[in-house]
């Protein structure tokens, strides 16, 4: 069956969109615990990302670039690296990530903490 690359993108956009929401809201401070469930939900994710040559071309990245899961800062900044890598791959214009500032708004307003403190 011959791919769809339209629904392929849409599914990206909307996955990045998480991904780096994700990133956003894990704390600035985590606990070793928190550093290990990051470490292993990246990990999983690539795995399980639903388009096989994208997971596959995502673990190579991995592989390149481990995930850097310190704090807040070193994640939201690997991410949006890793997804410039992913960018480059594909032709597409690199993000600015000096921008990233306030981009990924969870909308959670004053639940300050994160799912990932708790
Ligand atoms: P996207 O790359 O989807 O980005 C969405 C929005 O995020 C952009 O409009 C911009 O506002 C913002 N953004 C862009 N770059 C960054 C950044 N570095 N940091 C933070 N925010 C940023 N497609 C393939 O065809 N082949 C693949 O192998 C492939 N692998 C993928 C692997 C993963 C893990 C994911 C999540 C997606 C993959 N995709 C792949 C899909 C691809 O990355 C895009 O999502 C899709 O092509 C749509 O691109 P887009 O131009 O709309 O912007």
């Amino acid at each position: 069956k011959l791919g769809n690359e339209t629904v392929k993108a849409e599914l990206g956009r909307a996955t990045w969109k998480y991904f780096h929401t994700v990133m956003a809201r894990f704390p600035e401070e985590p606990t070793e615990d928190q550093k290990e469930a990051l470490h292993s939900y990246i990990y999983l994710f690539a795995r399980l990302y639903p388009c096989g040559e994208c997971a596959e071309h995502f673990m190579q990245h991995l592989s390149k670039y481990p995930p850097q899961v310190s704090s807040r800062n070193a994640a939201s900044g690997w991410a949006c690296f890793i997804h410039n890598e992913v960018n480059a791959m594909l032709g597409k214009p690199e993000f600015d990530c000096a921008n990233l500032g306030e981009f990924y708004d969870c909308g959670c307003g004053g639940d300050e903490e994160g799912s990932a403190a708790s």
